[in-house]
């Protein structure tokens, strides 16, 4: 797409004060508000958080791929500086695989198993570029090579390859039409650590090969730190911390963050225990007012019942807390 607007500043994504509602039983329920940050080509992006988060609807959004019960109600998406329309089925298929793909959880799930591995990556060459079936098949071989499969194995059936391997054929279909930003819905999910470790490192190597921009969500912290550049930490539908990894992890301000990080084993700081985060997250149905976090927050204070925070820039990124509102300045400086 061309736009005169676009310039080499433009980032790749930018995402405004999304929000998206869910319809259950006639009722319209928030599951994502005021979600805005944007994402420059080759970069990566982790979106963090527990079940009911908003992470994966946020990423289903952007891609204009949100199930039938769920309707943007609010903000916009640009690609390269262009609106985007995330909230039309039909208007958005150009730009689903060509712009934007996606990297499913549970390839055995997501891949057609009657049908030759090969054959399901070419699917979208012809359907979506137009290529000749001989021609789209050359490209599936490449495109298997590239992600550390050999071109022969095109031939098997989902079944006849391993779980990492399956993995692998789902990242070849997603980088089929060259999108530019790829969305990987928790893909390492159900591969055991060392394929995880497998994945993500051939990730960050396309990423970088590729000059891809990359949207990982996760409820793992500790894979974003081998494949992001940036963290994004949800909670209850909301961005509540924003930042680069190291920072995240050496400096975490949210209390949830700072929850979350401690959650994680690290031996080599004398943290063998997971420490887990007490209580549960909100349901749709039943968010708090004020903070959402405030049930299970050890730092809660009388406005957090009361008002939403805002997520207010930080020296090393953003964040929505009332321990860093303006009248907590002095907390900020001791970075609480
Ligand atoms: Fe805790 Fe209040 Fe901050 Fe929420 S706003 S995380 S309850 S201190």
């Amino acid at each position: 797409m061309n736009n005169p607007s676009s310039s080499p500043t433009t980032p790749l994504l930018a995402v405004d004060r999304l929000a998206v509602d869910y319809g259950l039983k006639g009722v319209s329920l928030p599951a994502i508000r005021d979600v805005t940050f944007e994402l420059h080509s080759g970069k990566a992006v982790a979106l963090v958080g527990e079940s009911g988060s908003g992470k994966t609807t946020t990423a289903m959004a952007i891609a204009g791929l949100l199930s039938p019960n769920a309707a943007i109600s609010g903000g916009e998406v640009r690609y390269r500086g262009n609106r985007i329309p995330i909230d039309d089925d039909a208007a958005m298929r150009p730009h689903r695989w060509r712009d934007t793909s996606v990297i499913f959880q549970g390839a055995m799930n997501a891949l057609n198993p009657v049908q030759r591995v090969s054959n399901q990556i070419a699917e979208p060459c012809i359907l979506k570029l137009g290529m000749s079936r001989k021609a789209a098949t050359e490209r599936a071989m490449e495109l298997l090579e590239l992600v550390g499969i050999s071109a022969e194995r095109g031939a098997a059936y989902p079944h006849e390859l391993s779980g990492g391997m399956r993995q692998r054929v789902m990242i070849a279909m997603a980088l089929a039409c060259n999108p530019s930003l790829v969305i990987g819905d928790e893909p390492t999910t159900a591969l055991d650590v060392i394929t995880q470790a497998q994945i993500l490192k051939l990730l960050a190597e396309l990423r970088s090969r590729l000059d891809l921009a990359l949207i990982l969500i996760t409820h793992d912290l500790s894979v974003v730190a081998e494949s992001c550049d940036r963290v994004m930490i949800m909670y209850a539908g909301r961005i509540v911390e924003d930042g680069e990894v190291t920072d995240i992890f050496a400096n975490p301000m949210h209390p949830y963050s700072r929850m979350l990080i401690e959650s994680i084993p690290d031996p080599q700081r004398g943290r063998r225990m997971v420490r887990s985060i007490p209580g549960d997250p909100p349901t749709l149905q039943n968010r708090p007012s004020g903070c959402a976090f405030r049930h299970r927050c050890p730092s809660a204070m009388p406005v957090c019942a009361t008002d939403i925070p805002s997520l207010v820039s930080t020296r090393q990124g953003r964040v929505a807390c009332h321990l860093y509102s303006s009248t907590n300045e002095e907390m900020v400086s001791q970075n609480v």
